[in-house]
């Protein structure tokens, strides 16, 4: 069952998503605030995340960086009709879609079906050009033939590919894959990235972000 949290302070709101969605089929929580929100991130996993942009305490801007950047899991801004101008910074602070209150539950659902397919959830397989990935077999294939990556390898792949055409920092990327004991080094990471660019011939898509650290670019 996928799980999706609603951050949303409008009680109205919220009870509304949550009955309609659950009788979807989906799992939902709610946050009532942007700091609620920011717990239950740090402490779950969900499929995707309806995101309101005026929450007390931490707003929809400042939450959508650190979905983004932590946990790299699909969100839909909830943004008030009358701030139209509200739709272009969200898409620009990386949500993958936003929908105008008030909405009708359909178009919402579909949405957010929308978004789950391209992040291919529920499919154990994801593919981006000729390169498939299988999570959880954990192979890679290129074309017909499968690539030997080592786990280290293979978890960078995954945090790049679930944060695709979007820029990590290094810090970042070290600390999910390698941990937070570890003292993080560089080159470590970007020996790492190296030779993953030149398995899959990524050395184009794997980018050099300048002072933060590396983005997987894909078109589409
Ligand atoms: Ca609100």
């Amino acid at each position: 069952m996928k799980k999706i949290l609603i951050v949303e302070d409008e009680i109205a709101i919220s009870d509304l998503l949550k009955i309609q969605l659950q009788a979807r089929g989906y799992k939902c929580e709610v946050a009532s605030d942007g700091e609620i929100a920011s717990n239950y991130i740090e402490n779950n996993q969900y499929d995707l995340i309806l995101l309101d942009i005026m929450l007390p305490k931490i707003d929809g801007y400042e939450l959508i960086n650190y979905i983004k950047q932590i946990e790299g899991t699909p969100t839909i801004f909830l943004t008030a009709k009358s701030q139209v101008k509200d739709k272009v910074v969200g898409l620009n602070e990386g949500a993958d879609d936003y929908i105008t209150k008030p909405f009708e539950i359909d178009e919402l659902v579909a949405r957010i079906e929308a978004v789950l397919r391209r992040y291919n959830k529920g499919s154990d397989i994801q593919v981006i050009d000729d390169v498939s990935i299988n999570f959880v077999a954990r192979t890679v294939k290129k074309g017909d033939k499968y690539i030997s990556l080592t786990p280290k390898e293979f978890d960078l792949l995954i945090l790049l590919v679930q944060n695709k055409n979007f820029a990590l920092y290094r810090e970042t990327i070290f600390e999910k894959v390698w941990g937070e004991d570890l003292e993080f080094e560089t080159r470590t990471l970007d020996l790492h990235i190296q030779r993953l660019r030149k398995k899959l011939d990524w050395k184009d898509k794997i980018k050099t972000v300048y002072r933060i650290g590396y983005m997987l670019e894909i078109d589409g």
